[in-house]
């Protein structure tokens, strides 16, 4: 049986400790069991381990380079109904004056 990676960090050296997981990375425990019962067994957390969800409004927390763009993500850009996807970037959203990207969960800050 292999364990899921880290929901915070995808750190690939999560352990179990009793009924929790434990990432050694950024020292995240969670119980596996809490996201199988909601059912789609998608866990985005921002960067506070805030669970999101689709619909969500969040903000940038930092600088980010956007590839392709004359200008970088500014921090505090707020950023309106999200979507949640699997991957590595696992937020689909538009922002003003970029259009349609992907962002990673671990930028961004719930509002
Ligand atoms: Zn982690």
């Amino acid at each position: 049986m292999s364990l899921p990676n880290c929901p915070k960090c995808n750190s690939e050296y999560v352990y179990e400790d009793g009924l929790m997981l434990v990432c050694p990375e950024c020292a995240y425990e969670w119980n596996p069991s809490d996201s199988v019962e909601e059912g789609d067994g998608l866990v985005v957390l921002d960067s506070n381990g805030t669970r999101l969800a689709d619909g969500d409004s969040v903000t940038i927390v930092k600088n980010l380079k956007v590839k392709g763009a004359p200008k970088d993500l500014k921090q505090g850009t707020r950023v309106k109904n999200i979507r949640l996807v699997e991957g590595d970037h696992n937020i689909d959203c538009k922002i003003d004056g970029f259009g349609a990207m992907k962002l990673k969960s671990e930028f961004v800050k719930k509002l």
